[in-house]
């Protein structure tokens, strides 16, 4: 099993039913190709973006590598970074095809390293890979009610 977790900005504002169109879509799609995982949006720190993406992705590593090359062609997201990847030998996602969380400033406030997501410090911290375990604090969602 290999996964893969990335952070980008969105490309335009993502509405609820921007955000529930690209679910259900991502969901179809993950269902058919065995990969799981769990989607983060958060909104937008200044009204100079529109908020911001963090993604875990797992699966087979040829599905994976597929649906990864069509995500980062995406035009509804950008300044795509992919800070972790690696093997795992049992999903942390396996009961959802993608599952979802709308964070806010808040519920991001205790994970170190991850509460100023979407900042220029963040951006420059992912790009040099100076992350702590984003795959732990991904499966911290996973015991939230997502
Ligand atoms: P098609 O459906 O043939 O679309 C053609 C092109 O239009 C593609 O470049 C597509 O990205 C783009 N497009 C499709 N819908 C829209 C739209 N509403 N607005 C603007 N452009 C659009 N896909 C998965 O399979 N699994 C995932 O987990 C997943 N997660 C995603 C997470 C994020 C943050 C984003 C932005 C996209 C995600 N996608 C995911 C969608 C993925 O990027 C592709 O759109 C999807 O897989 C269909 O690819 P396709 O090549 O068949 O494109």
């Amino acid at each position: 099993m290999n996964y893969l977790i990335y952070a980008s900005q969105a490309a335009r504002p993502m509405r609820s039913e921007d955000l529930a169109d690209l679910l259900e879509s991502s969901r179809k799609r993950n269902g058919e190709n065995e990969i799981t995982g769990l989607l983060i949006y958060k909104a937008s720190l200044s009204g100079d973006d529109h908020g911001y993406f963090m993604q875990l992705l797992e699966g087979p590593s040829s599905a994976l590598a597929a649906t990864r090359t069509r995500i980062e062609a995406d035009p509804r997201h950008r300044n795509m970074v992919v800070f972790e990847e690696g093997d795992s030998e049992a999903r942390s996602f396996g009961d959802w095809s993608m599952a979802f969380r709308h964070v806010d400033q808040d519920d991001l406030a205790a994970m170190e390293g991850f509460a100023d997501l979407g900042s220029p410090t963040f951006w420059s911290r992912a790009r040099s890979g100076d992350l702590p375990d984003a795959l732990d604090m991904m499966r911290w969602f996973a015991k939230e009610d997502v």
